[in-house]
């Protein structure tokens, strides 16, 4: 299997060939293409902390600043043992094609620590958290790069970065983290912003399709932050959701399930009530497939049980290039993560421009504000998959990355 870096450079060189239609200097674009093929700054550093035992503890962190043509840098930070360099790259390029994606004025960056923070106590993370923020602190700012959480990270661990930061620039500065606890500047409605994109563009390929939303079924593969927020909204706008699962299993019921009385239930009991296996949700008769879980979730050997006719990745990269493949020579729609998990970069990107100006949304405004940068986005997104007759991920791609290109022909980077 190709690294997830190769994937990614791999998904910039499939739309190389349209992008030559576009561009009358081709050399030009074949050296801004070079130029995104690596990252613009790497960092990396042993991070080296006192466990509660008295023992010293070194941990690797890296920061990948990907591209800032458009805008500062922008990504989470993830605590995770399998975090590599690799990993952080194509994450940090993701991140740049997201932003695009949307129009929203970021570059992309990423950034982790090889740990597992599980075996950590809440002291010792934020000794970990401190130790990070010093060592991005000289290269992060409102308008050079804003990390926000990902993985095994959250407000808490961005309420301590930011403490870190601006005890060593010696001002407030909230807009250097994104994700931060509402009561430290963080944005209403981000909590439930990447599930609620999520809908939006879902609603509009309902549209574009001229199909009915009653009559639509979902099966969503994933119980986390995205999963149920996807399910829960998706819900109240009409769909029957018929089966959700989480890592041990998933629960299925053709006539659609109440997602909050599950959600009780799961508080309650620890689990979900199972009667399918996770490979089971995946094959099930359902109109749309929900993968909201982890990379990589859909692969060659189960792509060809799906029997849904849309996948929506709202995980990041849950479908395998190969099984992609496998997809569309089915007839199976992909509406990529770079699109329909973007509702939550977007309100960070909210959260951002309210601790600019120090003036605070309503969740009303915040809802309102985001619904018309995902269906402009599905819309661009579905006028080229038209005119240029490209699956959803290409005409995304393409879309993304000549404005990339764009911003940096025109600084005369190229
Ligand atoms: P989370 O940790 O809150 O939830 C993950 C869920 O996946 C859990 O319910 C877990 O039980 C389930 N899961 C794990 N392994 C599974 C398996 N094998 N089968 C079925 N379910 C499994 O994470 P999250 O924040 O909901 O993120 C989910 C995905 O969405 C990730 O790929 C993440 O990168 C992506 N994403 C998240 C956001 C966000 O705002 N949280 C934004 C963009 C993309």
């Amino acid at each position: 299997m190709l690294s997830a870096f190769d994937s990614a450079k791999k998904q910039l060189d499939q739309v190389v060939l349209l992008l030559e239609g576009e561009y009358q200097d081709r050399e030009k674009l074949h050296k801004a293409i070079g130029l995104l093929k690596k990252p613009q700054n790497f960092y990396r550093k042993a991070l080296k902390i006192k466990l509660d035992d008295g023992k010293n503890a070194s941990f690797p962190a890296f920061r990948c600043q990907y591209n800032n043509a458009r805008g500062p840098f922008k990504g989470g930070i993830r605590f995770h043992p399998n975090v590599s360099e690799d990993e952080m790259k194509a994450l940090a390029f993701w991140m740049t094609v997201k932003c695009a994606v949307v129009g929203i004025p970021y570059g992309g960056s990423k950034g982790g620590v090889i740990v597992d923070p599980s075996a950590l106590s809440s002291a010792e993370l934020k000794r970990l958290a401190n130790k990070y923020a010093e060592f991005i602190t000289p290269f992060v700012g409102p308008w050079i790069d804003v990390p926000a959480p990902d993985v095994n990270t959250n407000g808490q661990i961005m309420a301590w970065m930011l403490e870190t930061y601006e005890k060593k620039i010696g001002t407030h500065a909230p807009a250097a983290f994104t994700g931060k606890p509402i009561a430290l500047g963080g944005s209403q409605g981000r909590e439930e912003a990447t599930g609620l994109g999520g809908v939006f563009v879902l609603e509009e390929y309902v549209k574009s399709k001229k199909l009915k939303v009653k009559s639509l079924t979902i099966a969503v593969q994933g119980f986390g932050n995205v999963g149920y927020w996807f399910a829960k909204l998706a819900g109240e706008a009409g769909f029957r959701v018929a089966a959700i699962s989480d890592s041990s299993g998933g629960i299925y019921d053709k006539k659609g399930l109440d997602i909050d009385e599950i959600a009780k239930i799961k508080e309650k009991k620890g689990s979900l009530r199972i009667n399918i296996t996770n490979e089971e949700l995946l094959g099930l008769d359902v109109d749309v497939l929900v993968p909201a879980a982890l990379e990589n979730a859909i692969q060659k050997p189960n792509a060809k049980n799906i029997k849904a006719k849309l996948v929506l990745e709202m995980a990041n990269g849950p479908t395998t290039p190969e099984a992609e493949e496998i997809l569309f020579k089915a007839g199976i729609d992909v509406i990529p993560d770079v699109l329909a998990n973007a509702g939550g970069v977007t309100v960070s990107y909210f959260e951002w421009v309210q601790n600019l100006h120090g003036y605070y949304w309503t969740k009303e405004e915040v809802d309102k504000k985001l619904k018309p940068i995902m269906t402009s986005a599905f819309n661009d997104i579905q006028q080229a998959v038209e005119d240029k007759k490209a699956p959803y991920r290409k005409a995304a791609y393409f879309l993304a990355v000549k404005r990339i290109i764009d911003a940096m022909i025109l600084r005369g980077r190229v």
